[in-house]
This record gives structure tokens, sequence and C-alpha cells, in this order.
């Protein structure tokens, strides 16, 4: 990738506000492009239109935007931008760009529909064994899975290092389009990813089991990978993601400065000290959102991000 110009992303589905959880994903993808002299875009997931709900897509915007997180326009991928769209690309307007992807891989002979249902794959252990790789069912009416032809076993993290992947997983036909019409979040973030020309992906350590699949399809695709960081997930209890379900706090974008430092003290931002005489967070919190975000571009290190997958806040 050599002197490529850094691009990074956050990439929220549009489910609920955004809460501390998602911020720091934002905050941490933000400063890493900006550290790096990178463009830094946001991209609407709504990919699942089941988990939608109406008024995210602007309240994460707004709070994004209180909170001095301003993205960049994407020129790649500008035209398939509509009003209203704010800059972001949407997943649901790229739909025939998925099933071009798709096309492509039929054309490969590389996906297959599959008429397995959840009981009879969890009876046979769980993971999908290929059973109707050779049946040759019809795409329209049924879920339709890659076949895996380029497993991926490990790759490095660059928050957390060398990772490796269960076999098992790293082999499965995972689908990619599902039962119920919607392209899967595996084939629409790849697809989005190549497209916007991402470099880095910096997002929540939840996903990372998932990257090795996301690997195998860039292969399968025959484009390189950008790189992967994840960075940890701030949980309630061990397992247990701040998210809607869970009814996670929205973060309050009226007041963002302590919200923003505990984000930054989150990913390895040094304490307060008082020897310091240069800016610290406690001398920063009465600064803008902006001159907080700007210290932190001077001041990112990701070697100090704790690797923990979970953080317990
Ligand atoms: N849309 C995913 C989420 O909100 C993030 C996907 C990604 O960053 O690759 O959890």
């Amino acid at each position: 990738q050599g002197n490529q110009q850094v691009r990074g992303r956050f990439a929220p589905s549009p489910s609920g506000p955004l809460h501390f959880g998602s911020l720091v994903a934002a905050v941490g993808s933000y400063l890493h492009a900006k550290a790096n002299n990178g463009l830094w875009f946001v991209r609407i997931e709504d990919i699942d239109t089941s988990r939608v709900d109406a008024s995210a897509q602007g309240q994460i915007l707004d709070a994004l935007y209180a909170f001095g997180l301003h993205w960049d326009v994407d020129l790649q991928t500008q035209s398939q931008l509509q009003n209203g769209d704010r800059n972001c690309l949407k997943q649901t307007a790229r739909l025939s760009r998925y099933q071009e992807v798709l096309d492509f891989l039929e054309s490969k002979e590389l996906i297959y529909g599959c008429a397995c249902t959840r009981k009879e794959i969890k009876a046979s252990g769980g993971l999908y064994q290929g059973t109707c790789r050779d049946k040759y069912l019809d795409l329209h009416n049924n879920p339709i899975r890659l076949k895996q032809t380029r497993p991926i076993y490990q790759f490095s993290d660059g928050i957390f290092g060398p990772q490796s992947c269960d076999p098992l997983m790293a082999q499965e036909d995972y689908i990619i389009k599902r039962r119920d019409g919607l392209f899967s979040y595996q084939l629409a973030v790849v697809v989005d990813d190549i497209d916007q020309g991402i470099t880095h992906v910096v997002r929540g350590a939840d996903i990372m089991p998932l990257t090795a699949r996301q690997l195998s399809l860039y292969q399968t695709l025959e484009v390189d990978p950008p790189e992967f960081l994840h960075l940890p997930l701030a949980v309630t209890k061990p397992g247990h993601k701040l998210s809607k379900q869970n009814h996670a706090p929205a973060i309050n974008s009226s007041n963002p400065q302590p919200e923003l430092l505990k984000a930054l003290s989150f990913l390895g931002y040094a304490q307060p000290s008082l020897s310091n005489k240069s800016l610290n967070l406690d001398s920063l919190a009465k600064a803008s959102p902006q001159t907080i975000l700007e210290w932190a571009v001077e001041h990112w290190s990701q070697t100090k991000i704790n690797q923990q997958t979970e953080i317990i806040i």
C-alpha cells in the first residue's frame, strides 16, 4: 500500500442513537485516519432494514457533528449520494452494486442456493457442512452461500497482533444473501470498503471474529484487503456490549467534553499528570471538542491501546 493516502471510516448501523461504545469506534477510527493525514468517512450500514430505527441516522450524524467528528466527502462514491444523505454513503442505496458482485461470483460458480433449515444445521454440529454445494438449487428462493475456496486461518490485527481463526469456521460456506432477500452484512461491508478505497478498518473488537471471513471474500474477489485494527469493546459486564437492546444510554451531545475525554482515556490516552506542562486530559476539559480532537490527533498512539477485547465501563 506504500504511500497511498489513508482512508478510514466509521460505519454505524442506524439501529439506535450513538452510545459510548460506538463513540469509541468513531473516535478511534477518526483519530487513526487524521493522525495519518488521511480521510475519514461515515457510512450508514442500514443493510438490515429490519433493525433500522428511522430516527437513528439523523441522531447519529448530529451527535458526531457535536463531538467535532466531521467527516470527509468520498469523491469515489459521491455519485451514489442522495439529497439528505449528508455526504454519507448508505448501504440501501447500493443494492444494485451488491447484486453486481453476486452476479460476478455466480459467473465464477462461487455461490449456491441452500435449502437447509437452521434446525438441520444445528443438528449437524452448528457449522454448515456444504450440504447443498452441488445441488444447483434456485438462487432466487433460497439463501445464497459463498463457496469457500480461500479460507483464511490467520491474520494480523493492528492492535491485537496475530489472530488465528477456528478452521471449521474459516472453511464454512457462509451466507451472503439471506432467505429474506437481504444481502448479508459480510458481503455489503467488504464491497463498500473496496468501493470506498478504505485502507484501514478501525472498529470494535466484537467484529474481530468475522474479519477472517471478510478477508477470504477479498481473496475471492482478488482485491488487496485493508489493514484491520480492532478496538477494545466497552461492556457493562463480560460479554455484554453496550447496545440498544441492553438500553445503553445515548451519549449527551449537548455536553460532549466529558464523554469525549472518557473515550480518549478508554483508548489509552494518558491520565492527567500534574508535572506535565503540555495539555493533558484534565486541562482539556473546558476546550471545544474540536480542540480536544486536535490534541488527540497530535498525541495518537495505537500502541497505548489496551489489548483487551472487552473493557468494563
Ligand atoms: N455496522 C457495524 C456496527 O455498527 C460495524 C461494521 C464495521 O465497522 O465493519 O456494529
